[in-house]
């Protein structure tokens, strides 16, 4: 992804949703994008699946998916990369599976661009929900979903996304609909899956646990920017953005406990409709410097990956910033 700058057209204007989105996806790994609702995480994802409101225009950037970008590519070319290639697991598995066909049904139909026969097909539905441990598969695949609880129901559609072999797979806050253990679980089978079929994943939460448990590298965005990435033990262990570091601060139990979710930091992301200047977290910086209101940081590299403060770089660069982690 490099540049990506998006808005959405509203009746009270612009909304400058994204601005100059950039990060790479590694091969076989699993990439965690967190920040606050109204962070903009949730649309990056729209972006590379398409599937964006109809009120959003991409002003400028690329998201690169192997030779192509996904941008420029004429609409059937894109179809057919995002129907094998690229798949998702959406938040709620209620809204993403039909409720009045067997699952056997809907898995053979996402295989329809396949010369395979009805009997391979379903041969392939059983294998994968085996695999993502759906118990008693081959009776369990003429099951409906409303015949199986919220955490088989996300299991099947973990199943259903991971069908056609993609080579990326999103997750948008995938286990918000379950209890703690049950996202324990969901954690282990997609870095499984991960392992096992060298998918590429990107989860979108605002859940530090799991992005902890879950991720190798990070994105923290803020407002419709990114302020900070880098490998998980980086980000969690040695922070350098005072926005990561007000998320993670005071909790040592950060990275074992699963269910935390962000903390409340006092103040409310900007108003994007209005002309933005200086650093978009300002308003809510406990290290605000006057300067840091009209004059915008820019990302430069640090540790594993990039950070955009000024107490990292320039004439406001502080030796003592960031403190030692504590823990
Ligand atoms: Fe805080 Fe200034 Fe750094 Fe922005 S640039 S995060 S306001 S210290
Ligand atoms: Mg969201």
């Amino acid at each position: 992804m490099d540049g990506l700058t998006l808005d959405f057209r509203t009746n009270r204007g612009r909304v400058k949703a994204l601005r100059d989105i950039s990060f790479p996806v590694r091969r076989g790994r699993i990439l965690g994008i967190v920040g606050e609702s109204g962070s903009g995480k949730s649309t990056v994802l729209w972006s590379i699946l398409g599937l964006l409101a109809g009120n959003a225009e991409i002003t400028s950037g690329r998201i690169d998916f192997g030779e192509n970008d996904l941008l420029r590519m004429d609409a059937e070319a894109q179809r057919a990369v995002r129907g094998e290639q690229i798949s998702v697991v959406f938040q709620d598995p209620m809204t993403s599976q039909i409720p009045v066909l067997p699952y056997a049904r809907q898995m053979s139909d996402i295989l329809y661009r396949r010369s395979m026969s009805g009997a391979d097909k379903r041969r392939a539905a059983i294998d994968m929900l085996r695999r993502v441990g759906i118990p008693d598969p081959e009776r369990r695949v003429d099951a409906y979903p409303h015949e199986f609880s919220g955490g088989m129901r996300q299991r099947a559609g973990i199943a259903m996304s991971m069908l056609t072999g993609p080579n990326l797979l999103l997750a948008d806050e995938p286990t918000t609909a379950l209890d703690v253990t049950m996202e324990a679980q969901m954690i282990g089978l997609m870095r499984g899956l991960r392992d096992d079929f060298d998918t590429t994943i990107v989860v979108v939460s605002h859940n530090l646990g799991l992005i902890a448990e879950m991720c190798d590298d990070v994105v923290v965005m803020y407002a419709g920017e990114v302020v900070e990435t880098g490998e998980v033990h980086d980000i969690f262990h040695n922070a350098r953005h005072p926005y990561t570091r007000a998320l993670l601060e005071c909790d040592p139990a950060r990275i074992e406990d699963v269910s935390r979710k962000l903390p409340v930091i006092p103040g409310d992301i900007p108003d994007l409709t209005k002309p933005l200047s200086g650093c978009i977290f300002a308003d809510r910086c406990q290290r605000a410097k006057p300067e840091c209101a009209t004059i915008a940081p820019p990302l430069v590299a640090r540790g594993t990956g990039v950070a955009r403060c000024h107490l990292l770089e320039g004439p406001l660069a502080d030796a003592s910033w960031p403190p030692p982690a504590s823990v």
